[in-house]
């Protein structure tokens, strides 16, 4: 049997030896564990194994995780990165440390709102469906610098770059033009924000493609948890 601390080893091993090649900082990269299919016990064994980075897709899942927190406090992040309705918008505001999937100006509104309640300043990331695939959420790369206009300007949000979740094809290195996609987005519609430079792409199937292609930020489930 392979331990949860062998895998979680081996994946950092993956994404230290995809950096070097692309001539690439490893410290760049987070890795986020996506923990949708596990519970607390293991969340907290990723932690206690060194992992500070967790994702979750649903509200109510990352609350029945996360609230309490199975880590000490500020000791680690939650990424929310699943499809967010606004009436769990509030929500999602209260846990998330960054919220990867804002896909509507209507959402983002909520989000600005409910942050500025709470006296919170919600780093946030724009998601594309850069393959326009029917089954997935997200805006078209069309769309993107309109709604960049809309939202930059709203309080209690701070944009730091997109995210993407690409198809699945047998061979990763099919998805490499998407990534490429989403970095060139990043790259064309710059808002002029500090903080604006984060790409959120690839999985268990293709993180290694996708550091490649200048992820920062890798959600990966399948490959540390199962
Ligand atoms: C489940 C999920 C992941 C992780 O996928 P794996 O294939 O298990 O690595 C990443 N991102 C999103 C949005 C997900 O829903």
């Amino acid at each position: 049997m392979i331990t949860l601390a062998e895998k979680l080893a081996e994946v950092n091993y993956r994404i230290a030896q995809a950096a070097r090649r692309s001539g690439r900082d490893r410290d760049e990269i987070t890795l986020i564990g996506v923990t949708k299919t596990v519970g607390r016990e293991a969340v907290a064994e990723a932690f206690r194994e060194g992992l500070r980075d967790f994702g979750e897709n649903r509200v109510p899942d990352a609350e029945a995780k996360f609230n309490p927190l199975p880590y000490p406090e500020n000791a680690a992040r939650l990424h929310l990165i699943g499809h967010l309705q606004t009436n769990k918008a509030k929500r999602a505001v209260a846990l998330a440390d960054l919220v990867h999937s804002v896909d509507s100006v209507r959402l983002a509104q909520v989000l600005s709102r409910h942050a500025a309640e709470l006296g919170k300043t919600l780093p946030v990331l724009l998601e594309v469906n850069v393959a326009g695939e029917e089954s997935k959420h997200g805006l078209s790369p069309a769309e993107v610098p309109g709604v960049l206009a809309e939202v930059i300007g709203l309080p209690n949000l701070e944009w730091r770059g997109l995210m993407t979740v690409a198809p699945y094809f047998e061979d990763p290195a099919h998805t490499r033009p998407v990534f490429a996609a989403l970095r060139e987005l990043l790259e064309r519609h710059h808002p002029g924000l500090p903080a604006w430079r984060d790409l959120s792409m690839g999985m268990t199937n293709d993180f290694e493609i996708a550091i490649e292609e200048g992820a920062t930020l890798v959600r990966v489930g399948r490959a540390i948890f199962s």
